[in-house]
């Protein structure tokens, strides 16, 4: 027997439609990519979300087409992604920080129609549009004053095109499952692969995300998603800050410290998300001029695990609890949190730093298991090591065009790549990816785990820990060390910091000193990149 109750397609125009009636006049502060401070609201977005549908409508886009965005986090790109997932077109967010040759080809896979772009890209898309022959049309989201002469063929000014385009157009009235919003990974093996979010995954994505041991957002609070709508949907919050009519201050072109600190100040920040690298910069900067931070009352931290010294210090310092999340492009990207049970708030805060510095436990929504090689199910005992495997309706189910194949095992659970241990509270802890683990004498070595410890020492700005060749033992784990400016050179002193806070053998035969450890496009230290340029480098 079925249930009997209204069909309803979970569609996330019905997002921005609800924060126009209940929390329309809520509002949105983008530093602007021209430069001031742009204050907007949520009733405002919509009616101008609308404007962009009949914009693309009049251009004859079907629900279905894939319609691009190369653009900070901003009101503007809010209104253009609401436009167009609102008609049943598919938001295609490209990462900048992409090579360009990754970007030609991911417009080229995804048959883009249409590209949104900021001014800071439009060189970008200069050099590789030529290579891209679905793109009809490229808007340039600024106004007339500033819209600049471009060598973009078919180039059009977004406001020009928004002051004479009507709000009266429809929005939904297609299924759930509807294709909605398009990433693609950053591609650290092969090609980048299309992850293809749906309506319903990301309405539900949206609710998971509204869950108090989630981002939890309410009406009262401020938050700052430094995080960008091109990394896996701001993490939802470009939906969840709506949805709960939260206030959202947008941080433009500028994500480092000073920039970050001072619409922190003015507009009351209360809750913000980013990768460890963009709050290791804001806590220079605190510490450099002697700031607090006072309305940040959390911040979500992901993308790549959380060294203790980085939660201590927004603890100790700053009194702002440090909330780890783990996730992927693939799902969604919420995957699991740090969420202390009430239990483990309850022990001594030096305790619970065993718990804060792992990945966390899944929402409601998700489903994790941990299997080995041979597709047995691992004991949740804190020590053994398993795929991690994950299975839910926000989790991918396969790429894009079919890229990659069959990507689920018999049960319906995606491999995450990541390697992790669960223990007895539930708390899943990340190894590494299986292809950074450290295989030593047919033992494994968390290079993440090394790296969190060691990039606590003083003199430290960025550490990385990959494995070389070894004779005897296969490979060994080397240090990689950015240094802080002005800092010396002392192999030993690096080493000694280690000592007592990891297994002897984990010890790692030698420290490389280097001006430059390089980010990937997400933020993260690219250990492919790291690896090609250590590729000469043999163990003394
Ligand atoms: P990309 O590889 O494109 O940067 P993703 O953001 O999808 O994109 O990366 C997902 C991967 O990032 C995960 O599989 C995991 O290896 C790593 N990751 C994400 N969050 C964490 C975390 N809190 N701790 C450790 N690793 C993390």
């Amino acid at each position: 027997m079925l249930g009997l109750m209204q069909d309803w397609p979970l569609t996330v125009d019905k997002i921005l439609d609800h924060s126009k009636n209940w929390h329309g006049h809520r509002e949105v502060v983008t530093r602007s990519i021209e430069g001031p401070i742009v204050r907007t609201t949520y009733a405002e977005i919509h009616a101008r979300a609308r404007r962009v549908t009949s914009v693309l409508k009049g251009w004859d886009i079907k629900v279905g087409d894939r319609i691009a965005t190369l653009a900070w986090n901003t009101s503007r790109h809010m209104e253009a992604w609401y436009g167009i997932m609102g008609m049943g077109a598919v938001c295609h967010t490209l990462n900048p920080r992409l090579f360009p040759e990754q970007l030609i080809y991911i417009i080229n896979h995804a048959e883009d129609r249409i590209i949104f772009v900021d001014l800071t890209f439009i060189p970008l898309l200069e050099a590789i549009l030529p290579h891209c022959p679905s793109v009809q049309r490229v808007i340039v989201m600024t106004d007339e004053l500033t819209m600049p002469a471009t060598k973009l063929p078919g180039a059009e000014c977004y406001e020009a095109l928004l002051g004479s385009a009507s709000e009266d157009v429809a929005w939904g009235g297609f299924d759930e499952q509807t294709a909605c919003g398009l990433c693609y990974t950053s591609g650290t093996t092969g090609n980048p692969k299309g992850v293809l979010y749906s309506h319903r995954s990301n309405f539900i994505h949206t609710l998971l995300g509204m869950q108090a041991t989630v981002l939890g957002p309410s009406p009262s609070e401020v938050i700052l998603p430094v995080v960008p709508m091109f990394h896996a949907n701001a993490w939802g919050i470009a939906f969840a800050g709506p949805a709960s009519g939260a206030k959202l201050v947008m941080p433009g072109a500028r994500m480092d410290g000073e920039a970050i600190y001072e619409l922190i100040e003015k507009e009351g920040v209360t809750f913000s998300a980013a990768v460890p690298t963009v709050w290791q910069g804001l806590l220079a900067h605190l510490r450099e001029h002697n700031l607090k931070i006072p309305t940040v009352k959390k911040v979500l931290i992901g993308g790549s695990a959380v060294p203790e010294s980085l939660i201590r210090a927004f603890h100790d310092e700053f009194n702002i609890e440090v909330l780890q999340g783990w996730g992927m492009t693939e799902t969604s990207p919420i995957g699991t949190l740090s969420t202390m049970t009430p239990e483990l708030a309850a022990l001594p805060y030096d305790e619970q730093m065993k718990w804060r510095v792992k990945q966390g436990t899944p929402p409601l929504g998700v489903e994790l298991k941990l299997k080995n090689y041979a597709g047995q199910e691992m004991p949740h005992d804190g020590h053994t090591y398993g795929r991690l495997m994950i299975k839910g309706p926000t989790i991918a189910g396969a790429y894009f065009k079919g890229e990659g194949g069959d990507i689920l095992d018999h049960e319906g659970f995606f491999d995450t790549g990541d390697v992790s241990t669960i223990d007895e509270q539930g708390f899943m802890q990340i190894t590494d990816r299986a292809k950074d683990v450290i295989k030593s004498g047919g033992e494994w070595i968390s290079s993440i785990e090394i790296e969190n410890i060691a990039v606590g020492h003083p003199a430290v700005e960025l550490a990385a820990v990959i494995g070389a060749a070894h004779p005897k033992w296969d490979e060994r784990p080397v240090l990689i060390v950015k240094l802080k400016p002005g800092q010396a050179q002392n192999k030993q002193e690096h080493l000694d910091f280690l000592q007592g806070k990891i297994a002897k053998w984990w010890m790692p035969d030698d420290v490389v000193f280097v001006d430059d450890i390089p980010l990937g496009a997400t933020g993260k230290i690219d250990k492919k990149l790291l690896r090609e340029r250590m590729k000469d480098y043999r163990l003394p």
